[in-house]
């Protein structure tokens, strides 16, 4: 980010995010299973059934998977984002995210130059999406991380957005790795939970490279969090515990990331991650991790400076 961005950027108001959250409908019938599960004591029982403070909730979709009648669902995604068919290359941004620029600078160019073999020139973007983006109305943010997908679209008026992910499968002719039918799982994250087109994309992707994916019990709209969204909210004892869980779910040693938070959480857990735009570059994903303070921490840093 330039030296003016920086001046200029504002940090977001508290409170005013598009926020993700679990709900609790009439189907309750008041077991209280969910409210012992929650990590961060959302659920409590209101006037007729149990009820979720959205202010606590941090969606990481443990109450669903406990409910015996499944009145604890995530509501509709309140905005959606564009479609591929809508795009116009001129109002395109590319923005890859704190996360993937402090884990390796160099996978960002490489992104972009898929984007611009098939669309032409794309603007790049580099402030982060905890700032004003310090784009015109109609600007289309193509991003690979969903956390950013996500306040683009709800924090800033008139910005929309699209992943990355469904963008780069709507590429016929681009010669991605072959991985010769090797088997991996996915580890979906929480952000794009709501959205099945990038479920879809993805594992369309991971077919393009000849990898076999062998699905978890939650995955997709099912997913489970890693642990990583419990930082900050609960000990790291408990994080780490949550790391582990959601880690053995996988029935393959390999799993496919595409967040590096939960690239952070695989490694903890055990498994070898394998991060998507790793795997659509032919390079290895790391197998050693901060730990969890070190990690967020320097994203934090990072992020403050951009
Ligand atoms: S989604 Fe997670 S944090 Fe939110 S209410 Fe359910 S268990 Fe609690
Ligand atoms: S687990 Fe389901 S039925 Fe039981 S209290 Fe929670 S929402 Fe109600």
């Amino acid at each position: 980010m330039s030296e003016e961005n920086m001046k200029a950027a504002a940090p977001i108001t508290k409170g005013i995010e598009d926020k993700f959250h679990f709900a609790i409908s009439d189907a309750c019938i008041r077991c209280g299973a969910c409210a012992k599960v929650c990590p961060v004591h959302a659920i409590s029982m209101g006037a007729s059934h149990y009820e979720i403070d959205a202010s606590k909730c941090i969606d990481c979709g443990t109450c669903s998977h406990v409910c015996p009648v499944g009145a604890a669902a995530s509501p509709r995604e309140r905005r959606d984002s564009l479609k591929v068919a809508d795009l116009d290359p001129a109002k395109c941004y590319f923005n890859p995210g704190c996360a993937l620029r402090l884990y390796k600078p160099e996978l960002p160019p490489l992104m972009l130059e898929v984007l611009e073999q098939h669309m032409g020139p794309i603007h790049e973007h580099d402030i982060c999406c905890r700032h004003d983006p310090h784009l015109p109305e109609g600007s289309v943010i193509i991003s690979n991380c969903a956390g950013c997908d996500r306040r683009f679209r709800s924090l800033y008026k008139g910005i929309e957005t699209i992943s990355y992910w469904e963008v780069v499968d709507s590429f016929q002719d681009v010669q991605w790795p072959d991985y010769h039918g090797i088997r991996m799982s996915v580890h979906d994250s929480c952000g794009y939970r709501h959205k099945p087109q990038v479920h879809a994309a993805i594992r369309s992707l991971l077919k393009k490279m000849n990898i076999e994916v062998v699905e978890a019990e939650h995955h997709g709209t099912t997913s489970e969090c890693c642990g990583d969204n419990f930082y900050g909210y609960v000990p790291n004892e408990v994080v780490e515990k949550r790391i582990k869980t959601r880690a053995d779910e996988f029935p393959c040693q390999d799993v496919v990331v595409y967040c590096i938070g939960c690239e952070r959480a695989m490694i903890d857990g055990g498994k070898t991650p394998r991060y998507l735009p790793d795997l659509l570059f032919g390079r290895e994903s790391r197998t050693t991790a901060d730990t969890l303070d070190e990690y967020h921490t320097a994203l934090n840093a990072f992020i403050a400076r951009h």
